[in-house]
């Protein structure tokens, strides 16, 4: 496969956008389409580790992105009456970058789309792909603004609800529920909030973390059974009503608590999972990110893992190897490292559920005293590792 390949993205999500950029400084020539009409996005705030910024640093990003974020010390746990737990370390701070930035969504991915186009990706977005159609030697792609384009490689960097997984293999693979909800908004933080900090009650957490102008992102995370469905128009109340659950008689956080009564931009997410075995790919058509390995955010990852696959991707496709080598080896190297990270992020989600009455949750919060630092740091070096 030739450096000038054309190259087709679908999604201009975190992972479509970072692998747009690490393609076009390969020499290819880069369409991105998205199905939104702009970079409108569910949920605020995101963090990002030190395997994510050292991607980022090797397209040439990690600036502006620390421009955006802001450092943030580790992640403290209090119990429900506001009692100090446990303080989670973040990992260590490798090549002088910070173990974890939290970071805008939307100024994200801004940022990461300006930087594309400097570079010359088209990204057109209220666009997506009506027909598919591959041979041996390139891939016919429909769009629904009316044009036909061919290209060499079509990467699906488009969500847990992919198309491009669905051309792929059907309906063989679809996305599970693990069990878990995760209610978000952004309301005014208490000025004593210097970092993320996050209650556990019984159930479930409630988490603050710190945004960019005198702001906060709440998550509210339990066990969800079913599939209800909520009134969107009363988000604000349910998750209000969540969060003082979960936290029974204590007034710890309650004024901040309050504040999501009237909050009026919150988000649900069912925590739906998917992890297709490889390979991720048929011919020219691969898929990647969420599309290919969602999992729950209790590792904060999921998107670290995405930004990864198009940089090592990238990166293999540097070589003189057959585009089949290149799948291959993409494959080997990344399959192991993201099905562990899948696979500690929904055991972590279940352990922190495993909390209801008022043994479990004493239970749970020895455990995270005594046992979750030793885990942590175990995994905190698996994400430091090579990608
Ligand atoms: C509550 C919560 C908190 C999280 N926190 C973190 C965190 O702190 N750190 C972290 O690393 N990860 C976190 N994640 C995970 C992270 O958000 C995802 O893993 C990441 O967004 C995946 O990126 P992606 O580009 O693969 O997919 P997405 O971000 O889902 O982007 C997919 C894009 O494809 C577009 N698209 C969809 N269908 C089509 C179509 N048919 N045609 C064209 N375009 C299409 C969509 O509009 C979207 O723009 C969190 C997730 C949740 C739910």
């Amino acid at each position: 496969m030739s450096r000038s390949d054309k190259i087709l993205i679908v999604g201009a999500g975190i992972g479509g956008l970072c692998a747009a950029i690490a393609l076009v400084q390969n020499g290819s020539e880069v369409d991105v389409i998205d199905i939104k009409p702009d970079n409108s996005v569910a949920g605020v705030g995101w963090g990002l580790r030190t395997n994510g910024l050292r991607a980022l640093r090797e397209i040439g990003i990690l600036e502006k992105t620390l421009e955006i974020g802001f450092p943030t010390p580790p992640l403290t746990y209090y119990d429900r009456k506001g009692d100090h737990v446990v303080d989670i370390s973040y990992g260590r701070k490798v090549d002088g970058m910070p173990n974890n930035v939290q970071l805008p969504r939307l100024g994200f991915l801004e940022m990461a789309s300006a930087r594309a186009m400097e570079l010359g990706c088209n990204i057109m977005m209220a666009t997506t792909a009506v027909d598919i159609q591959q041979d041996d030697d390139g891939v016919t792609v429909e769009l629904s603004n009316g044009s036909s384009r061919r290209y060499d490689l079509v990467i699906g960097f488009d969500g847990i609800n992919s198309q491009i997984r669905e051309y792929l293999f059907g309906k063989k693979y679809v996305p599970v529920r693990s069990g878990g909800v995760a209610w978000r908004a952004a309301v005014p933080a208490p000025e004593s909030l210097k970092g993320a900090l996050f209650c556990h009650g019984f159930g479930g957490k409630v988490g603050f973390v710190p945004l960019a102008g005198g702001m906060m992102y709440v998550i509210v995370t339990h066990a969800e059974p079913g599939r209800p469905r909520h009134d969107p128009d009363a988000f604000a109340a349910l998750m209000h009503e969540r969060a003082r659950e979960m936290m029974g008689d204590s007034d710890f956080m309650a004024e901040a608590i309050e504040s999501l009564r009237t909050a009026t931009n919150v988000a649900y997410t069912p925590l739906d999972t998917i992890m297709v075995p490889y390979p991720w790919f048929r011919g020219r058509v691969m898929i990647m990110g969420d599309a290919a390995h969602a999992t729950t955010p209790y590792l904060g990852s999921g998107a670290a893992m995405a930004i990864e696959d198009g940089v090592v991707f990238a990166k293999l496709l540097r070589t003189d190897d057959s585009l089949y080598d290149v799948q291959t080896k993409f494959m080997a190297r990344r399959y192991p490292r993201v099905k562990t990270v899948w696979d500690w992020s929904l055991k972590m989600m279940h352990e922190e559920f495993d909390s209801e009455t008022p043994e479990a949750l004493d239970r749970r919060l020895d455990y995270l005293v005594n046992e979750e630092p030793a885990a942590i740091d175990y995994i905190n070096r698996v994400l430091e590792s090579d990608y």
